[in-house]
């Protein structure tokens, strides 16, 4: 039963951690020879992702593009067609101009602190702790979801969070508290290492935790129940969709530069964009898929070009079946692409 509080024994923590981490740390291809460049794509792909989804993602991104220069000089379309499947592609187009903006600073002047990070396109506070803590020791200790979890469960912490981004808040003086300053980064990953590795949101494995003995949750069995953070509301949506075939190709959409998401991408136009009434009776192809808060059920009709307005409006586009590979999807939309072309027997 911890009796001290979490703050008073932080040397003792940070020195069960550490040594935990060194016996368990995972061998991550970025963790491999690292590099700057290796841990800003790695922190970049990791952002809502989980690691098994993103490692032949890094290996191929590492290919194509091994270091700032090489994806500074890539065209957005190419940037675009690399990430296709890895979802969130603001993070791929920030990432880009990242490159680029690194890529044009003289050697030597890159800077190493968090604060100068954040200034990077995509790099918010989580990220630029990340990065600097791990390629140049910079003392920033991170706080995210697993972090959350870790230390409301330490501190038996019962309070009611609306969300983790509330409660990352509540831990930022805590976190620094506990931070190892003279390995920062070791220390960073060791909690990411410990959230998805031992404290999982369900059944962590409290009796192979490198720190059940400094965690108040687990001694009074209430472990599971934190953190308390408030049930995301989801919303309904529905989107009906045209497939539409022609002697020109396949009509799609491509998502203009002023988009407020998946700038760049193509996907099968809304009915609505194209001013087509939604037809009666079962679409093609229904589909369901989560995107943040939105639960979205995605119908999809088979119609002649014959519905289409005598002028197509602006963005959309006739694609050949055979230029259809060349072109970047979102991975929902480039699966029910080649459901429907299997379909039609191309
Ligand atoms: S003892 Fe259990 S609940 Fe506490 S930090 Fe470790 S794994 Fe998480």
């Amino acid at each position: 039963m911890p009796s001290e509080p979490l703050s008073r024994n932080a040397a003792a923590f940070r020195e069960a951690l550490i040594a935990w981490y060194d016996a368990n740390a995972r061998d991550l291809p970025w963790r491999r020879e690292p590099s700057t460049y290796k841990t800003v794509v790695s922190e970049f792909m990791l952002q809502q992702t989980q690691v098994k989804t993103v490692l032949p993602y890094f290996a191929a991104w590492l290919e194509a593009y091994p270091d700032f220069a090489s994806l500074a000089a890539a065209s957005e379309e190419q940037v675009l067609k690399s990430w296709e499947g890895l979802g969130y592609y603001s993070r791929a187009r920030n990432l880009h101009k990242l490159a680029r903006e690194v890529a044009a600073i003289p050697p030597g002047q890159l800077p190493t602190d968090a604060k100068s990070w954040l200034k990077f396109p995509g790099v918010g506070p989580y990220a630029a702790a990340a990065i600097c803590s791990i390629s140049f020791s910079d003392p920033s200790a991170v706080v995210d979801g697993n972090v959350v979890r870790i230390l409301a469960r330490l501190t038996a912490d019962e309070s009611d969070y609306k969300t983790s981004t509330d409660a990352a808040k509540s831990y930022r003086g805590l976190v620094q508290e506990l931070l190892n300053l003279e390995r920062p980064g070791d220390h960073n990953q060791a909690m990411m290492e410990l959230g998805a590795t031992v404290c999982h949101k369900q059944s962590p494995t409290c009796l192979l935790c490198p720190v059940q003995s400094h965690c108040q949750a687990q001694a009074l069995g209430i472990a599971e129940t934190l953190p308390r953070l408030a049930k995301t509301k989801f919303k309904e949506v529905t989107v009906n969709r045209a497939w539409i075939q022609s002697e020109h190709g396949i009509l799609l959409h491509k998502i203009p530069a002023d988009a407020k998401r998946m700038k760049g991408l193509h996907e099968l136009p809304d009915l609505a964009q194209l001013g087509i009434p939604v037809p009666k009776g079962k679409p093609t192809l229904t589909r369901k898929r989560g995107i943040t808060k939105y639960r979205i059920t995605e119908r999809i009709h088979a119609l002649p070009p014959g519905k289409l307005p005598s002028k197509l409006p602006e963005h959309h586009v006739w694609v050949a079946p055979a230029a259809l590979q060349r072109l970047p999807f979102s991975g929902p939309h480039r699966r029910w692409v080649t459901e429907l072309v299997e379909a039609s027997g191309h």
